[in-house]
């Protein structure tokens, strides 16, 4: 998991530290690029918190550490599963550039299961989630399109 341990969200769908998060660390993608090598993995999975203080909601470092990864294993496959990117084109389309073999995102839960409409950021889900989650999948199929 990258892009730290805290996240600006407070889902209730995991157990992550909702708080303030941490920079992000320019070291990160090479580090786990080399500790996926040194573990010998064949399949590496990249994921994040949801980092909805970045500009970019941390689109950038997903892309670097799926460079990385080839780079270290250039015969390994990698999956990302990212955050929703606040339903943003551009920040999908980093990640996506950077070609990872396989693009993974998920939808929680059903629409009826999210409470109503409220501010984003640390304050929990809600049903503005569910329209970002469509809206991204929507993106990444138009994409391959
Ligand atoms: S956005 Fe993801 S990591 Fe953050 S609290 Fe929700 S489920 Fe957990």
């Amino acid at each position: 998991m990258i892009l730290g341990s805290k996240c600006t969200r407070n889902c209730g769908f995991c157990a992550v530290e909702s708080s303030v998060p941490e920079r992000p660390d320019s070291e990160e993608p090479v580090r786990v690029a080399m500790a996926a090598r040194d573990m010998g993995l064949r399949y590496i999975v990249i994921t994040s918190v949801t980092r909805d203080d970045l500009p970019d909601g941390g689109a950038e470092q997903f892309a670097k550490t799926i460079n990385e990864a080839r780079k270290y294993l250039p015969d390994s496959k990698v999956e990302v599963l990212t955050p929703d990117f606040n339903g943003n084109f551009n920040d999908l389309m980093t990640v996506l550039h950077a070609k990872p073999h396989v693009y993974n995102h998920n939808m929680e839960t059903v629409p009826g299961l999210y409470p109503p409409s409220g501010p984003l950021p640390i304050t929990g889900v809600h049903s503005a989630c569910w329209n970002m989650q469509r809206k991204t999948l929507r993106i990444y199929t138009l994409s391959q399109a």
